[in-house]
Formats: structure tokens, C-alpha cells, sequence
């Protein structure tokens, strides 16, 4: 593809949409590469969340107005700020008479449905505000409904995409708008065959970025964030954290799948399908630089970040009819998967297996894994002990499970933790500890000062 042609796709999350003066930052960097034809957005900060709790069963009437109002003035302060061009005002009030509807109609009816329909919401309004900010720069831009192109499944909550419809329906819907114009188009959301609303999962916009570049074939993925690039780990954490400048495909899907947010679990699989690189980057200080994942990296070191991820439950089974036997395991996985449920890690011995679930298939509104009927069932050929508030602590790196010492070094920081499961070897690209939630912070920090502050 010549240099003329070339197509970088831009995502914004969050906070980088989260006020006018955000989108304006955002715009900027937007202009200041004629490449970047694509513009994918995530709903304004704390937008989403307001729309998960509209879908509570819980919810009374009072804060369901309230939620609604408190979406509306973070909305409205945008429109306000850019002057309320009139088709733009129409649009925002016509999403949030819709949040109203749907909120509605989920009292009565508690489809997952009508959640995803709901839960599409925000991205719904960022998209036409941040268009409307281009436009104000003077740009040629349109907001471009995604669900025409960005073809799912019918899982509800946590779509799956069909990658060869999508890039069918780019090549003719998307694809032939961007010689003119600047499109800016909702991250998270997708529709099924019927044309009914389905979201990817929170944090999800990533992945639609993703999706969408691996279609368009562009040449880059920009994943514009609040913070410079990705971390050795969570800044948050620890404020001695580095910015990598560069890491391979590989080690940051082992990152993104160990709990590292900055970039959801599935963002990398599209990139590695087409080659495509990706940035991380601040889109409040974008002078600051930031990560390229790339398929190849000049340097691959052992030990690369630590990464951590909450809210882990722990599930031990135990029968005696394990010892010596066949197809326990066999059956024990058939059941889980019957259930719909991923596992994550695993560890056995002669009479009992603790496996973890994989929780970041779940589903937008955040619904729990293990049900009644399952834990029953499960129940039926062994003895199930559930443990909850854990957390898991990932090593990233390369050579791994082949370089001498690492063991060594990692327990010595653990000493004075109680780990709960260890995982190592199975992958060259992590070493995994699974801790109580309550001390993780503490051992990614003594961790990253172990190994990073040397
Ligand atoms: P966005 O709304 O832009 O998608 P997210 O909140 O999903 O942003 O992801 C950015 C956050 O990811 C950061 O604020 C940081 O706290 C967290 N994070 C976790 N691990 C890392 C890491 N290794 N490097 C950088 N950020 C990380
Ligand atoms: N708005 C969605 C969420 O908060 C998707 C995203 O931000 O990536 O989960
Ligand atoms: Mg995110």
C-alpha cells in the first residue's frame, strides 16, 4: 500500500472523552496525522458504569432518575461547551430519551437484550459529540454508526465477533467514506445478523479498534489512553513503574490477559492476524511517547512487568475417585464447559484439582459465574470448596520456565505471603501466584522492586 494510502485507526478511551477540553486534546492528535482516518471512542468517563447500574435489578425509581439525570449533565456539559450545534443537541437527546426508554422496559423485562441496547448508549453520544468537535476544528467528519459494519453473535453482553463478515461490510460501508472524511465510530458495541445491539465485553473499545484496523488493513492501531505507554506495572501501584518503549505481541497479550487494563485481553489478536502494530499512548501528554507492540522487539527480556488481576475465585475439587482413574477430569471439564465456563489456571494432585475461571469472558453487566445448578452438578461426583477475594499475580516476561534463578528470586519476595497456587511452566511468558486480594498490591510491589528496581 502506497504512503498516500495508508489507514491508522485511533481509539480514545474514557477519560480521554470525558470533558470537551479531553476531546479537543484528542481532536489534536486526531489532525496532526492525515493518516489516522479512523476515530473509534469508548462512552465519557463514568458513563458506562452509570448504565451497568440502570441495569440492576435492584434499582429504585429514585436513583434510576438520578442516574439518568447524572448521565444527562455530563452529556449536556460537552454539547453546552461546543455551542449545541442543533443536530447534534437532537442526537444527545434523543439517545437519552432512549436511556429512559430502555431503563423502563427492563423493569418489566430483564432481557440481556434490552441491557446491551442500553448499555450502547454511551458510546452513542461520544461518538456524535466528538465528531461535532472535529467539525468545529474545521475537519471534514462524520460519526459513522459501527453496528453496520461490526457483525457479532448473538451474545448478548459478550459478543463474538465474525471476523469475515466485518471485513466484508468495511470494505463496502466504511472503507469507500474515508477518502473524504474523518470517521468517528463507537468502540464496545457490534450488532448480530438481525441488527439487534450486542457489546464485546467492558472494555471493549480496544478490541472494536482492533477489529476495525484488521478490516481496513491499516497500518497501525493507536491506543490513546491516561497513561504513557505500558508499564513494567499498574502506575497506580507502584509509582516506580517504567514505560516500556517496546514489547512484542506476545508478551502484551500475556499482560492484557493477566489483568494489565490498559489494553483489553483480545486487542491483540487482530493486530497479530494482520501484522499490525500497536501504540499506547497519553492523550493528555502525547509528547511523552509511548509503547509500540510489535511482532518482532530488539530486546526480550526475562522478566518484562508484573501484572495482577482481581477478584479471582478459586474452585477445589476433591474425590477419592480421582486415584488411579480415568476420565475424572474429563467429566469435571465437560460439565464446566456445559456452563459456559473458561478455566484459567490449574493444578492437581492424586485426589484433588483447584482450578481458577477465567473471568474476563464475562459479560458487560457483570454478571457472576458460578451458578446454583452448576456447583450442584459439580457436586454430584466430588466434593467443591469455593474460595473467593483472590487475587493473581503474573510474572511476564521471556525464557521463563528455561532460565535458572527465576524461581529463586520470586519466592524470596513472597516469604511472608501465604500463595495459594503457583502456576509455571506450561507458558515460556509467565510465572503465576495466586494471593489473598487483600496483600496483591503488596507483593506487585515488593515484585516490582525485586525485579525492576534493582
Ligand atoms: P481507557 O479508559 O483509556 O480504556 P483504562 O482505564 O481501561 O483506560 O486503562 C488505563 C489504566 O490501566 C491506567 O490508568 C492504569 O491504571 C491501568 N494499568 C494497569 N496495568 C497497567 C500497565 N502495566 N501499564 C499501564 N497502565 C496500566
Ligand atoms: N465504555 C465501555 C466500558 O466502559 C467500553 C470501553 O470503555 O472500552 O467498558
Ligand atoms: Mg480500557
Amino acid at each position: 500500500m502506497s504512503i498516500a494510502n495508508q489507514i491508522v485507526v485511533a481509539k480514545f478511551g474514557g477519560t480521554s472523552v470525558a470533558d470537551y477540553l479531553a476531546m479537543s486534546r484528542c481532536a489534536d492528535i486526531v489532525l496532526a496525522n492525515q493518516h489516522t482516518r479512523v476515530v473509534v471512542v469508548s462512552a465519557s468517563s463514568g458513563v458506562t458504569n452509570l448504565l451497568v447500574e440502570l441495569t440492576q435489578a435492584t434499582l429504585e425509581e429514585d436513583r434510576r432518575k438520578q442516574v439518568i439525570k447524572e448521565i444527562a449533565s455530563i452529556q449536556y456539559r460537552i454539547l453546552d461547551d461546543l455551542g449545541r450545534p442543533e443536530a447534534v443537541a437532537a442526537k444527545i437527546d434523543s439517545v437519552l430519551s432512549q436511556i429512559d426508554n430502555l431503563s423502563e422496559q427492563l423493569i418489566l423485562n430483564r432481557s440481556k437484550q434490552i441491557m446491551d441496547e442500553l448499555l450502547a448508549q454511551g458510546e452513542q453520544c461520544s461518538s456524535a459529540l466528538f465528531a461535532a468537535v472535529l467539525r468545529e476544528k474545521g475537519e471534514s467528519a462524520s460519526a459513522f454508526d459501527v453496528r453496520q459494519v461490526l457483525r457479532t453473535d448473538s451474545h448478548f453482553g459478550k459478543a463474538e465477533p465474525q471476523i469475515e463478515t466485518i471485513a466484508h461490510l468495511v470494505e463496502g460501508q466504511l472503507q469507500p467514506l474515508l477518502a473524504s472524511q474523518r470517521i468517528v465510530t463507537q468502540g464496545f458495541i457490534g450488532a448480530d445478523e438481525h441488527g439487534t445491539t450486542t457489546t464485546l465485553g467492558r472494555g471493549g473499545s480496544d478490541y472494536s479498534a482492533a477489529l476495525l484496523a484488521e478490516a481496513l488493513k491499516a497500518d497501525a492501531v493507536e491506543i490513546w489512553t491516561d497513561v504513557a505507554g505500558i508499564y513494567t506495572t499498574d502506575p497506580r501501584l507502584a509509582p516506580n513503574a517504567r514505560p516500556i518503549a517496546e514489547i512484542s505481541f506476545n508478551e502484551a497479550a500475556e499482560m492484557a490477559t493477566f489483568g494489565a487494563k490498559v489494553l483489553h485481553p483480545a486487542t491483540i489478536l487482530p493486530a497479530v492476524r494482520q501484522k499490525i502494530q500497536v501504540f499506547v499512548g497519553s492523550s493528555k501528554e502525547p509528547e511523552r511517547g509511548g509503547t509500540w507492540i510489535r511482532h518482532q522487539v530488539s530486546n526480550e527480556p526475562v522478566y518484562r512487568a508484573v501484572a495482577v488481576r482481581r477478584d479471582q475465585t478459586l474452585l477445589n475439587l476433591h474425590s477419592l475417585q480421582m486415584l488411579h482413574a480415568q476420565g475424572f477430569l474429563a467429566e469435571t471439564f465437560s460439565t464446566l464447559a456445559k456452563h459456559k465456563i473458561s478455566v484459567d489456571l490449574i493444578t492437581t494432585s492424586e485426589v484433588n484439582v483447584s482450578l481458577t475461571l477465567d473471568k474476563t469472558g464475562s459479560d458487560s453487566a457483570g454478571n457472576g459465574l458460578l451458578s446454583e445448578s452448576l456447583l450442584q452438578e459439580l457436586s454430584q461426583h466430588c466434593r467443591v470448596r469455593v474460595e473467593d477475594d483472590l487475587a493473581l499475580v503474573a510474572i511476564v516476561g521471556n525464557k521463563i520456565a528455561s532460565t535458572a534463578g527465576v524461581c529463586r528470586r520470586v519466592f524470596e519476595v513472597l516469604e511472608p505471603h501465604n500463595v495459594r497456587m503457583i502456576c509455571q511452566g506450561a507458558s515460556p511468558h509467565n510465572l503465576c501466584v495466586l494471593v489473598a486480594e487483600s496483600e496483591a498490591a503488596q507483593v506487585v510491589q515488593a515484585l516490582h522492586q525485586n525485579l525492576f528496581e534493582g
